[in-house]
């Protein structure tokens, strides 16, 4: 059972332990500093932990899950849980959560889910919860309110700070279930609807569907070792299956290969997928989860895979041009995550 269920009882049902009395409108990043926001009555400073009893830090709402149209009866795995390695508890005794920085590791989703700017990531290794008010933003006791919507601008850390340099390592020792967790809820943060195979279900092929926020449907293949070579493969496999029982038309699913590093340019990866596009008019997508996780640092959003949006190939296989970055921002996280890998 995770965490957020286990101390779920001790939160205040649906309102805050505390309250800055007025919604928040922006939430503001910056590396190795903490988050400040800014309210709605004008005034300005360091976030602070409100004691959320429906934490967004912790828990998905249901309906981050739903899918639209035929997709919905897609069965997938149907947990909440936002942190993937499930390391932020509540606190009864200071009604904050907290996270155990020894278990963190630092993949931002927490950060950029807390819609009181509570949290940051701490010299972009792990997140730390803010307690304290330095500015004195909270006014209030308790209440009931819903979650505001802030925007939310800045940079969570440099792309390669410690958190993004380690993830072949830190991604590398999840488990299977917990590894597509992060891909699943790195998915949501950045402008994806989706929704995982439940890890053991061997009546689902594929590994993940769902759409764009241009409203197009996609379907994944995850796969987080260095044996990709399959995945190309398998999506043909998934394209179809989505067509003949989901009723999408072909030429309207994207398939989307998900990997942790791109592999070193004498794969077979990139010919089979300029074979299948050459011969079958189908186009594979390549994303990285350094991809996924330098858009979240840096409050960027996917819009979908339309035209070239993430089309690799050999000679041209370089991610860092399909993530809108300026380069003072677009620092590779890890060797193959925007690059094929030497
Ligand atoms: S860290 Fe943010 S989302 Fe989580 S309980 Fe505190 S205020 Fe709420
Ligand atoms: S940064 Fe990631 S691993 Fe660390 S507590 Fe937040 S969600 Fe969990």
């Amino acid at each position: 059972m995770s965490d957020f269920v286990i101390h779920k009882g001790q939160r205040p049902a649906g309102g805050f332990a505390r309250h800055y009395g007025a919604a928040t409108e922006q939430v503001t990043f910056s590396p190795s500093k903490p988050t400040k926001v800014m309210l709605a009555d004008g005034r300005e400073g360091q976030g602070s932990c409100l004691g959320c009893g429906n934490a967004p830090c912790m828990e998905k709402h249901p309906s981050e899950l739903a899918l639209a149209g035929e997709l919905e009866a897609y069965p997938g795995d149907p947990s909440l849980d936002v942190c993937p390695t499930q390391v932020i508890t509540w606190d009864a005794a200071s009604s904050a959560a907290t996270v155990d920085a020894n278990a963190c590791i630092g993949c931002g989703l927490c950060v950029a889910r807390c819609p009181y700017g509570a949290i940051s990531l701490q010299a972009g290794r792990t997140a730390a919860i803010a307690t304290g008010d330095p500015d004195g933003l909270v006014v209030a006791k308790g209440g009931q309110a819903e979650h505001p919507k802030p925007t939310r601008t800045g940079t969570l850390a440099k792309l390669n700070a410690p958190a993004a340099a380690a993830i072949p390592e830190t991604v590398g020792s999840l488990p299977d279930a917990k590894s597509v967790l992060l891909v699943r809820n790195l998915l949501h943060e950045i402008g994806m609807n989706a929704r995982v195979r439940r890890r053991g279900d061997t009546n689902m092929r594929i590994d993940a569907v769902g759409y764009a926020r241009s409203n197009r449907p996609f379907v994944a293949e995850i796969e987080l070792s260095n044996a990709v070579i399959e995945n190309p493969r398998a999506l043909l496999e998934d394209v179809a299956i989505l067509h003949a029982r989901y009723g999408y038309v072909v030429a309207d699913i994207d398939p989307v290969s998900i990997i942790l590093s791109l592999p070193n340019l004498r794969s077979e990866y990139y010919q089979v997928i300029r074979d299948i596009e050459n011969v079958l008019g189908v186009r594979c997508r390549t994303v990285t989860v350094g991809a996924m996780v330098a858009l979240l640092w840096t409050c960027s959003r996917l819009d979908g895979f339309e035209g070239d949006a993430f089309i690799i190939g050999a000679g041209g296989a370089d991610l860092a041009a399909n993530l809108g970055m300026h380069e003072g921002v677009l620092h590779e996280p890890y060797p193959g995550a925007f690059r094929p890998a030497k």
